[in-house]
């Protein structure tokens, strides 16, 4: 058989140098010459014409080439096979304790810009890129035969299928996907909406962290930016006593239904944590665990300084609310704050409430969400639990 032949993109001698540090991308300032329409699978050249790889290209984003392959071997559809078999083979070793999990984790499973999460019997996918949403029918065809999942739904609303001159839209690309979906998490059920939830359904990324945070839960609980009760409902089980805060009206009425089906009790409130956390303070409440996971407060980098202060204020006032000996459980999800400067912004915090604080452990996201060297906007999540000493 004839090898398929790609068209082919040649890219400057900076580009090809960031392609063999490890970066997956090639922005289009790096690019010296396209032959290509939107969305192709191309052959990549090197300044000299050498064959970096192939890459999936785009005409309208500032990321022009996102590798697939690297040195000779074709991006053919039985790559992109073998792409999927080894994400998911990797999922299987790891012995994840639930049933909802991510299955391919774009760039850091060879897929760039493609996110496929499992919940239960149902696949959630998301192609962000021109060259992932021309290849989509071919990576859920795949996945179908891989997996015989009952039903796959495309969840391609986020804003950045916009930058890429992509319809944002919902839609049952498989078989049939309900209202909702029941999956375990280490031992706790959740009724997942996974059409209209935040992300895919669930902060599946979390995972992990709600177990290693359960090991030192106790006594009187408090939920920050609960969501539908991730740690709530993991935590609360061990606790006397669960609050749990999230502006999201919604969010809230998902932890009474979870907490509800799963025998925890949790006092789930509506409310703005900013002011919550004042309250309670106000009140001179205090708590023996505190959890602290707020949504990306810096999108991008000019929001940093502006995040720096919200992270400090809720470390700060979690602190003070916090007994001697309580564990605080705190994250930022924002790629733009690293981890050197969220320990910062913590240690600050610590200072101003005249707490004395040990790490007991520094984590990110779970190990279905792997980090790729070299890219470091791809390690976003960090979580350190924290105790006070006095
Ligand atoms: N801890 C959750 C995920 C949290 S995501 C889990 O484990 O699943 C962040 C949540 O913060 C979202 O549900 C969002 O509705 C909520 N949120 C955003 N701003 C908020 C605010 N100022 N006060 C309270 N909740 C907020």
């Amino acid at each position: 058989m004839k090898p398929p032949s790609f068209p082919s993109v040649t890219v400057s001698a900076r580009g090809e140098e960031r392609v063999r540090g490890g970066h997956p991308w090639v922005y289009r300032t790096d690019v010296a010459d396209a032959n290509a329409e939107p969305g192709d699978r191309v052959l990549v050249r090197g300044a000299r014409g050498r064959t970096i790889g192939h890459a999936l290209f785009s005409d309208r984003s500032q990321i022009t080439l996102r590798m697939l392959a690297y040195g000779e071997s074709p991006a053919d559809d039985t790559l992109i096979r073998k792409r999927l078999e080894a994400a998911i083979a990797f999922r299987e070793s790891l012995g994840i304790e639930a049933t909802a999990y991510r299955l391919v984790h774009g760039e850091a499973d060879l897929m760039p810009s493609l996110i496929v999460d499992r919940y239960g019997d149902y696949l959630v996918v998301q192609a962000l890129s021109q060259g992932m949403d021309r290849l989509l029918p071919l990576v859920v065809a795949t996945l179908g035969e891989l997996l015989h999942a009952a039903g796959i739904l495309a969840r391609n609303e986020p804003k950045t299928r916009t930058l890429e001159g992509l319809e944002q839209r919902v839609e049952v690309l498989a078989g049939d996907v309900p209202e909702s979906v029941l999956v375990t998490e280490n031992g706790i059920e959740y009724e997942v909406d996974v059409r209209r939830g935040q992300k895919t359904g669930l902060f599946l990324d979390q995972r992990e962290n709600r177990a290693a945070a359960a090991q030192y839960a106790r006594g009187r609980l408090l939920d920050c930016f609960s969501y539908n009760g991730g740690f709530a409902l993991a935590l609360g089980r061990r606790c006397d006593e669960t609050i749990a805060f999230d502006i999201s009206e919604d969010a809230i009425g998902r932890v009474r239904q979870n907490a509800a089906r799963n025998g925890v009790a949790v006092d789930a409130r509506v409310g703005n944590v900013f002011d919550e956390l004042r309250g309670l303070e106000r009140l001179r409440e205090r708590f023996d665990t505190i959890v602290l996971d707020p949504p990306a407060f810096a999108k991008s980098k000019a929001a940093v300084a502006k995040a720096l202060s919200g992270y400090k204020e809720i470390n700060l006032r979690a602190l003070k609310l916090l007994k001697p000996g309580g564990t605080l459980v705190t994250c930022s999800c924002s790629y733009n704050v690293n981890e050197s400067m969220f320990a910062e912004v913590v240690y600050d915090a610590a200072v101003d409430a005249q707490a004395h604080v040990t790490v007991v452990e520094k984590r990110m996201q779970g190990r279905d969400h792997p980090v790729l060297l070299g890219v470091p906007e791809t390690y976003y999540l960090k979580c350190f639990i924290l105790r006070k000493l006095a």
